[in-house]
């Protein structure tokens, strides 16, 4: 199959970026060589009307097409592939396992600029480094150019090469000292290579003295280096999980092969960078949705060209190519951003796992609360699990207090008892962090006269108000509405906010601390390039007292002062329909309460609630994550339900109800149809049903459910349903997609 062309196999085999699950012919140039062509390569093809930058699958020899309607391809981009056969072969997968069009999962895996067919080649970065002379030559014998001599001493100190900007920092002296170095063949010019990298000069500073179980779960994971193998660290929060990456990392390096790192949204924890560039001083590459396309397509060509040894990236990076690849490294594993919700709906942690094996190399799984999808695949043997069960250093875990509200006055969400803790903590200057997951003032605008509601016009959604601005807001859409002054259906009855959003706790806590600092973190608060950078800073460094956010507050921080964490109203998340709801709140409670007490001063942690007896918070509470993980396995085990069974879930949205319905509706007696036909284990359709939000900025939106206990044969009935529901929708023209393991019905 990856045979290189020659004269009889002549045809090229592509896949072009379209919604469309087949792969296209083209004819090879008359003039060119079998050698030319190799999977994994650019090519550009005449596709309708137009071109196409399409991607290289195979040469092959015949072709069902009429030979008189091939075309051939109008040029070829690349002169080696910009993927290695192991990545091609992993987009293979992730297409037929995810039942996605090929082209597109190229789309997914391949930078902006690559993908419109740029030369995938690096600006040349201009770079120096020692020869064997100048590592043997005594600085001292330059005493009378101090000049040479101070820069000689900067590369014998790095011992590794220098680029001309990491030299100059925004001064060029050195480049007088330059020449006369490189006449003398002390200094030479080099190509940033991590082979080049010697193995004594790639931390910038110290390891931390690792606690035995940081060690044993060190040891575990480098031991296996080499091979495949899964590993699932799981550590309390502030356990000294990132030290034992940074530890695994640096024995890599030392074997001068190359880390992935994915996190969940990198932008939100800039700690995190600092920290890797604080350890390492080799090149680390950082890829995410905010940097340019330009950025993203060096960042990627250097890990695809073995210039650099780390990157650290968001989901997207998982496909990022590695000339010599050592480990794959998921932080907060558990983490919902990891499944990609539209085009291609990959999960990352599955895929991750995927590519490790494929590439031989270890995938570690990082969490305070790991996946119940991945504990089941401890309990299966698969996955082995490594634990850390203290905070590291001398932190200690927070104390819970459920506080029930039931009756109890509120002022604005906050509770008498509670704002006498917050006095209390405040009056020992410690930090308070303040939990709410709903940014705006209010979500909803109510009248009091008539009861009327401002809804989305769009969507099944009420309108939020930002009182600041004085705009009501759909967060589901781009609707907006100034704020109303009087109410539409009565005219004369009051019109009022109803619920809390961050901004209104805001209001009563200025009025209540009127003479502390309180900052507000949410993305309305820090849309501003460069904000949640400086409240991050003015958190860690003390000028602040609290810290008021949504579940940007969950991820990762390590806010060292932050001794009491309240989340103001855990209710909400108790009575969803959507069975994954338990498992997303008790996560999301356990991270935010990591953020009590990291160092020194214990942390304390305050869940206001009105179900102080629900069994949920009180496992989670009295006996840990741990518990409250096995006791949901149980329950899904109990109802047949993921990871006990598989999922795929068929979504569609129509600009008309009833079209949306009834393509669901024959999509449905297809698949009965063709459940008569065989005799295997039948597949449970659930559905047509409205999604969750029925209708979201103007579109009617319906699902259908497929289940099955046996995930090979859920994946052959979709294939065999896939073409039909292809052909179907030629007459619906409905916009579907299928979701593999979703991770919210
Ligand atoms: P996690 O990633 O598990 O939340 P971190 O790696 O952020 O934990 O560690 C929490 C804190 O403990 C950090 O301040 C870190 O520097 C510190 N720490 C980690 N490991 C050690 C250790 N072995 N000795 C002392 N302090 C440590
Ligand atoms: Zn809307
Ligand atoms: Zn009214």
């Amino acid at each position: 199959m990856t045979q290189a062309c020659n004269t009889r196999y002549n045809i090229l085999r592509v896949a072009v970026p379209i919604r469309l699950h087949c792969l296209f012919d083209y004819f090879a140039p008359e003039n060119s060589f079998h050698t030319d062509f190799k999977p994994g390569m650019r090519v550009l093809v005449p596709f309708g009307r137009g071109q196409k930058v399409a991607f290289l699958i195979e040469c092959v020899s015949h072709s069902n097409i009429d030979s008189h309607k091939l075309k051939p391809i109008i040029a070829i981009l690349d002169a080696q592939p910009l993927l290695s056969a192991h990545d091609v072969r992993l987009l293979q997968w992730v297409s037929r396992y995810y039942h996605h069009p090929l082209g597109d999962v190229y789309t997914t895996a391949l930078p902006a600029l690559l993908r419109q067919g740029k030369v995938a080649a690096l600006p040349v970065e201009e770079c120096y480094a020692l020869t064997a002379l100048g590592m043997a030559t005594d600085s001292e014998q330059l005493k009378r150019a101090p000049k040479q001599k101070a820069l000689l001493e900067k590369f014998q100190k790095h011992a590794c090469y220098l680029s001309a900007a990491a030299l100059s920092n925004g001064d060029e002296k050195w480049r007088s000292a330059l020449k006369p170095l490189l006449e003398k063949s002390l200094l030479e010019v080099a190509i940033p290579s991590i082979e080049a990298l010697p193995a004594d000069a790639l931390m910038r500073n110290e390891a931390l003295i690792s606690n035995p179980q940081q060690h044993a779960a060190i040891d575990k994971v480098c031991d296996s280096l080499g091979q495949f193998g899964v590993f699932l660290l799981e550590g309390v929060t502030g356990s000294g999980k990132t030290e034992v990456y940074l530890q695994i990392i640096h024995t890599v390096l030392q074997q001068q092969q190359q880390v992935l790192v994915l996190v969940p949204e990198i932008t939100l924890t800039p700690q995190l960078e600092a920290r890797f560039r604080q350890r390492f001083s080799v090149d680390i590459a950082v890829t995410h949705s905010k940097l340019t396309d330009k950025q993203r397509n060096i960042a990627w060509l250097k890990m695809q060209q073995g210039m650099c040894s780390i990157m650290l990236g968001t989901r997207s990076a998982l496909f990022t190519p590695l000339k010599n690849p050592g480990l794959i490294i998921l932080d907060e594993e558990h983490d919902a951003s990891f499944k990609q919700q539209e085009g291609c709906r990959f999960s990352a942690r599955d895929v991750a796992v995927v590519r490790g094996k494929m590439l031989g190399i270890p995938v570690l799984l990082g969490s305070a609360t790991p996946s119940l999808e991945s504990f089941h695949n401890v309990n299966q043997g698969r996955y082995q699990l490594l634990h850390l069960p203290l905070r590291a250093g001398n932190a200690t875990p927070p104390t819970f207090q459920l506080l029930d509200i039931r009756n109890k006055k509120m002022q604005e969400g906050l509770s008498a008892m509670l704002i006498a803790e917050i006095k209390d903590t405040l009056a020992k200057n410690e930090q308070v962090l303040l939990f709410l997951n709903r940014r705006g003032f209010a979500p909803t605008l109510i009248c009091h006269g008539c009861g009327w509601v401002m809804r989305c016009s769009q969507c099944d959604a009420n309108m939020v108000i930002h009182a600041h601005e004085r705009r009501l807001r759909c967060h589901h859409c781009a609707y907006e509405h100034q704020l109303l002054e009087s109410c539409p259906a009565c005219i004369t009855g009051q019109l009022m906010p109803l619920g809390l959003g961050t901004e209104r706790v805001e209001n009563v806590l200025t009025s209540l601390f009127a003479d502390k600092v309180i900052v507000r973190l949410d993305r309305d608060s820090t849309k501003h390039k460069g904000s949640l950078e400086r409240y991050l800073a003015q958190i860690n460094d003390g000028h602040a007292d609290i810290i008021l956010g949504t579940q940007m507050l969950a991820k990762g921080h390590h806010f060292s002062q932050v001794t009491l964490v309240v989340m103001l109203d855990v209710d909400s998340g108790l009575f969803s329909i959507d069975f994954h709801a338990a498992e997303r709140l008790a996560q999301l409670i356990v991270q935010v309460s990591g953020r009590a007490g990291r160092e020194q001063k214990p942390g304390k942690v305050i869940l206001q609630t009105r179900q102080p007896e629900h069994p949920l918070l009180l496992t989670l509470i009295k006996r840990g994550y741990k518990a409250f993980a096995t006791i949901a396995l149980s329950e899904r085990q109990e109802a047949l339900l993921p990871p006990f069974s598989y999922h795929i879930l068929l979504r569609v949205q129509a600009n008309n109800e009833d079209l949306a319905k009834q393509f669901l509706h024959t999509v449905l007696n297809l698949a009965h149809n063709s459940q008569h036909s065989t005799c295997e284990l039948h597949t449970d359709i659930l559905g047509p049903v409205p999604a969750p939000m029925a209708r979201r900025a103007g579109l009617y939106r319906y699902q259908l459910l497929f289940q099955n206990q046996k995930r090979q044969v859920l994946h052959q009935f979709i294939d065999r349903l896939l073409p039909e529901i292809y052909k179907i929708n030629r007459s619906f023209s409905v916009s579907w997609s299928l979701d593999v393991d979703p991770v919210d019905l």
